[in-house]
């Protein structure tokens, strides 16, 4: 396993494909040091008593001790364990770990390659088992790409107007295949090792060209990343570890890229392609049952502390505020243990339930803003308001600044100003709005898993219960 100082070592040798505010930059650039403190702590706790169990797994493949998130799940004790990582280790870094998307792609593609072969006779699931074995090996981090940019959203891959607005494949060559389109909205691609490209819906037999699935390091030719960076910020003297944290957010185009055929994994299989989308935001919502219930402890922790300070905590409307935010990080927890519990083996991974899976996510991203809301209102309108820090650092400011600032007797002014200031970063932070847009539509907007929903979910089972009920149904139908 590397460490984080490896980790960023590579990074920063890699070739300056980045674009951040109309500049190239080199990926030890101060704009993605947010992005990349973040991801450090995937490789700083692997040994630290409280995560090296959930941080670490054995290769199924190698046998080898690995970082959980290269690792294929097996097991109903394997998602419970990255359900657990996740929301433990996204506490510690303001809420998105941001490593996650790579091993929810490789989840998806282990079965959709193997599905494939067991069809179609082709070689991907014996191609894409060596290239994860490389990645565990290496201890990889992977941003995945599925959401391509879509133009016109009523009209498939194959009708849109401009070709290229899903990826596709240009040109099939002996020695691979070259591709060319564009993916938005792609977390921590700058300072991701490897881009795992997988469609984003599915595809139909005139969509065989979009029906691709495949690796490229991330500064291979021909690939062109804008990045989108927002970053916390403390003056100095004024540490704190919600500070050091940012995130990238990118569009990512493919100028024509090459990829050798050892990386392709699906290449105009529809039917796989619409698999490995389809199983993709499966995990990755199954990882939502992790985070999203994360960022609402973080939310709890900072309402019930403030309220607290206030002298307030005991109140009933605040009581119900509170709860009202434990059981939405509860329910979509209890949705993923559930998901996970009615999952499913297949011979290469264990996969989430779809329904539990997609019911958390959804529940999730309808509540986000409710609980923004929630803080918002416990805590008063100084977040949007506070004095600067670098204010509150200036010796004549401050002994004023806390004079006025102070709320219950025995609780430290500068205890106060930085819970407030903590708040702010989440209410009223460029950071904080990202990662309220991300709870909305990150992993797949609600209307996604209302379609999945849709889809799995046994209705007509309730229709003869109703009728039943109702003596239209004489005989007691299956339970
Ligand atoms: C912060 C953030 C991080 C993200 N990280 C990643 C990432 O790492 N990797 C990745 O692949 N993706 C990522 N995403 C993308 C995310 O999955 C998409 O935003 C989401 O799937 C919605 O797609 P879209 O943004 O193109 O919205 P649109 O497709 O424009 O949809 C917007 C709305 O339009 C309506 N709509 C769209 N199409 C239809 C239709 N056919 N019928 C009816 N209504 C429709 C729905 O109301 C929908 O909610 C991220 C998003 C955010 C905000």
């Amino acid at each position: 396993m590397r460490t984080a100082e490896e980790y960023k070592a590579d990074l920063y040798k890699m070739k300056p494909n980045v674009y951040i505010r109309g500049k190239r930059v080199s990926r030890n650039s101060t704009e993605l040091s947010g992005g990349l403190n973040v991801i450090s702590k995937t490789f700083e706790l692997v040994d630290h008593e409280y995560f090296k169990d959930l941080l670490t797994a054995h290769s199924h493949l190698t046998g080898k001790k690995i970082n959980r998130f290269t690792h294929i799940n097996q097991s109903v004790e394997d998602l419970m364990k990255k359900q657990e990582l996740t929301r433990k280790i996204c506490r510690l870094v303001g809420g998105c770990i941001q490593r996650c998307m790579g091993c929810d792609a490789i989840n998806g593609l282990a079965v959709a390659t193997y599905y494939c072969d067991q069809e179609h006779g082709t070689d991907y699931y014996r191609r894409f088992v060596e290239y994860v074995k490389d990645f565990q090996e290496r201890d990889f981090v992977a941003a995945c790409a599925q959401t391509d940019v879509k133009g016109d959203r009523s009209k498939r891959p194959h009708e849109q107007d401009d070709p290229d607005m899903y990826v596709r494949v240009v040109e099939k060559r002996s020695d691979g295949i070259v591709v060319r389109g564009a993916k938005n909205c792609i977390t921590m691609a700058a300072i991701a090792d490897e881009i795992l490209v997988v469609p984003t819906r599915a595809m139909t037999e005139k969509d065989k060209d979009y029906s691709v699935a495949f690796a490229v390091p991330a500064d291979a030719d021909g690939i062109k990343i804008v990045s989108r960076t927002t970053k916390l910020r403390a003056p100095e003297g004024f540490e704190m570890p919600q500070s050091e944290i940012g995130d990238d957010e990118n569009l990512i185009i493919f100028d024509d890229v090459f990829v050798p055929w050892e990386r392709v994994f699906i290449c105009e299989e529809n039917r796989y392609a619409t698999l490995a989308a389809h199983l993709f935001a499966l995990f990755h919502r199954h990882s939502y049952t992790g985070c999203k219930p994360a960022s609402t402890d973080i939310m709890i922790g900072f309402g019930a502390l403030i309220s607290d300070f206030n002298g307030v905590y005991d109140r009933p409307n605040v009581r119900e505020r509170l709860v009202e935010l434990a059981a939405t990080a509860e329910l979509v927890y209890a949705a993923g243990v559930a998901s996970a519990i009615f999952g499913r083996k297949t011979p290469v991974a264990f996969i989430p339930n779809e329904v539990y899976a997609n019911i958390g996510r959804r529940h999730a991203g309808l509540n986000y803003y409710r609980e923004l809301e929630i803080l918002a209102e416990l805590s008063g309108g100084l977040p949007a308001c506070l004095p600067f820090a670098e204010d509150y650092l200036n010796p004549e400011l401050r002994p004023l600044i806390e004079k006025y600032i102070k709320r219950r007797k025995d609780v430290p002014a500068e205890h106060v100003y930085r819970c407030l200031y903590g708040i702010s970063n989440i209410l009223c932070s460029s950071l904080g709005g990202v990662q309220a847009v991300a709870g909305v539509h990150g992993g797949g907007s609600p209307v996604m898993e209302e379609i999945m929903v849709w889809r799995s979910y046994d209705f007509e089972k309730r229709k003869e219960i109703a009728k039943y009920l109702v003596g239209i149904l004489k005989e007691i139908p299956p339970p």
